[in-house]
């Protein structure tokens, strides 16, 4: 009975770990607590058959639980990728299982030796034990909502972004775009918009297939996101319509940005043919008072005149044609 007590309890920990690597998407390292767990076997196995002795036993068990409880409180406290506070409430648990089986290796190998029948009227085992079914319970909780912070966050990025390309989704775009808009008036700071319309997309498809256009698509976005800054958002607004939304940014850098995007487009080949992409770009700055939805109106329309002069160009919304021009 002690020797299965001890083991299953040490190849519970051990499941804690594996678990949490799992969640983490972590390669499992099957060695350190394998590890442990053999080593729990034969102390349980010596000092219960070959050389009865509680302390040496109960130090022997401890030391092992704590090991498991240390790399668990490490990875929960320290290493954790995500988001949600359900790890910090793992960890503090890990911590605890530390802190007690220190205090019973402890005891163990301090007070005076106890006759393995003894064992279970001892007070420190007692409450060793109660401890221990205490926190393995909420251990259990604890990982319902570990496995719930992953999922939220899931659903959030799957919110936020774009199936296809991994890029912002309109919806992101529309809330980042009215935080900075927000941000930009308060401050009275520069704030610009780029709306870029791949030219004849439905062409590209037609001639040579949807996964071709997906490709370029993919291209697109890459191309695009290596050509802005960090703290530059580019999304894709839907099908092939992109927009770059440029903080920070007053009209002639604006143009100039937009004028990099549309050239790196311009690179883009489609299905090793030579048929390369273009794309139609308008760009709009913000004006006093006006909203993240009228801004990115102007850009859109400045688009369609991109559209009308003959594709593959900038062009710029009426308001600021003037101050990019000084
Ligand atoms: P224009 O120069 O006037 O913009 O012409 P266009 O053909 O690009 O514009 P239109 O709006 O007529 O067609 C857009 C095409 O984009 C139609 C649709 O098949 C294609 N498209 C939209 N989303 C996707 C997608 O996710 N993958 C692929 N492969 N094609 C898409
Ligand atoms: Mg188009
Ligand atoms: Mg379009």
């Amino acid at each position: 009975m002690i020797i299965a007590g001890n083991v299953l309890a040490l190849g519970g920990f051990s499941s804690n770990l594996l678990a949490l690597w799992t969640l983490q998407g972590k390669p499992i390292r099957w060695g350190p607590p394998a590890l442990i767990v053999v080593a729990t076997t034969f102390f349980a196995c010596w000092f219960t058959l070959a050389d009865p002795n509680t302390a040496g036993l109960r130090a022997g068990t401890s030391a092992a639980a704590f090991a498991l409880s240390a790399m668990l409180a490490r990875e929960m406290l320290f290493q954790f990728k995500g988001g949600g506070r359900a790890h910090m409430l793992g960890g503090g648990l890990a911590v605890l299982i530390c802190l007690i089986t220190l205090a019973r290796a402890v005891s163990a190998l301090r007070g005076d030796p106890l006759a393995l029948g003894a064992l279970a009227l001892d007070w420190d085992e007692r409450v060793f034990f109660v401890v221990s079914y205490i926190v393995a319970t909420m251990s259990a909780l604890n990982f319902a909502m570990l496995s719930n912070d992953a999922f939220n966050g899931e659903l959030r990025r799957m919110a936020s972004s774009d199936p296809l390309t991994g890029l912002p989704n309109r919806r992101c775009l529309v809330e980042r775009g009215a935080d900075e808009a927000r941000r930009a008036r308060r401050y009275r700071r520069p704030l610009a918009v780029a709306v870029i319309d791949l030219d004849h997309f439905k062409a590209v498809n037609d001639a040579f297939g949807h996964a071709a256009g997906d490709e370029a698509l993919l291209e697109t976005a890459r191309v695009c996101r290596t050509a802005l800054r960090d703290v530059d958002l580019f999304a894709r607004l839907g099908g092939e319509e992109f927009v770059a939304l440029l903080p920070e940014t007053g009209p002639a850098e604006a143009l100039a940005a937009a004028e990099r995007l549309r050239a790196a487009i311009a690179l883009i080949g489609v299905a090793a043919s030579d048929r390369r992409l273009t794309a139609s770009v308008g760009v709009a700055c913000l004006q006093d008072g006006e909203s993240f939805d009228f801004l990115l109106a102007r850009a859109d329309e400045a688009m369609y005149r991109a559209k009308k002069a003959g594709r593959n160009r900038v062009c710029v919304a009426d308001a600021e044609r003037v101050a990019a021009d000084q």
